[in-house]
């Protein structure tokens, strides 16, 4: 009931969610979400086309500069030491063993430096339409908040929300609980009253957040 309600105020809320990342191909969206790491995506968003302008856009440019000059431009996004090795890396193997293309495989996306289960979902759900469900910080938050996970772990929160909603949805709820947190339901400060969907669900009578 609350998982109808949701997915229906959701679909009117943001009915064509965009994805927040801009990117050109598979290959820039996968370092851009390795970027994204603990940083805002309007940062990331400023430094990916400095560093594909700078050093180029593909896994064999990537590949083929010295870490160090990857590390001097992603700064800015933080983590760089372990980011920068991870996109070093990353773009190596996509060279020596898949062609220079990004897998489109959880397997073969989670082997790679700096990709976890999450990074392959988004990779795997934004660029090759298999559903999936990356549970970010604002997904684990909205789904306990309204009652539809209980919060105990992101495994969890994957689980029950795809359990409560069919497979054709995952990949656009996806996108729409992240535009909605951002805009409605940040980690602090928000109003029961004037949210769409706990003002829905209270008037439903369905449980709250805490
Ligand atoms: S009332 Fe608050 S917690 Fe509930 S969905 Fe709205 S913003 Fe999020």
């Amino acid at each position: 009931m609350a998982a109808k309600l949701v997915g229906r105020i959701l679909d009117r809320e943001f009915p064509d969610p965009p994805i927040p990342l801009v990117h050109r191909d598979p290959f820039t969206f996968l370092v851009a979400v390795v970027l994204s790491a603990q940083c805002t995506d309007e940062r990331v968003n400023g430094i990916t086309p400095v560093l594909f302008d700078t050093l180029g856009q593909s896994p064999g440019d990537l590949a083929g500069v010295e870490v160090e000059a990857i590390r001097e431009i992603i700064k800015p996004c933080g983590l760089s030491p372990a980011k920068s090795k991870a996109i070093s890396g990353l773009s190596r193997i996509l060279v020596e063993s898949h062609d220079g293309q990004v897998p489109a495989s959880f397997e073969d996306l989670e082997a790679l430096p700096g990709v976890g289960h999450k990074t392959a979902s988004v990779i795997m759900s934004q660029c090759f339409g298999v559903p999936a469900m990356p549970v970010d910080t604002h997904i684990h938050r909205c789904a306990r908040r309204w009652g539809l996970s209980d919060g105990s772990s992101v495994e969890r929160t994957e689980r029950d929300l795809k359990e409560l909603f069919p497979k054709t949805r995952w990949n656009l709820l996806h996108l729409q609980i992240i535009h909605f947190a951002r805009k409605f339901c940040p980690a602090r400060g928000h109003h029961v009253d004037s949210c769409p969907i706990c003002a829905g669900l209270a008037l439903k009578g369905l449980p709250l957040h805490d």
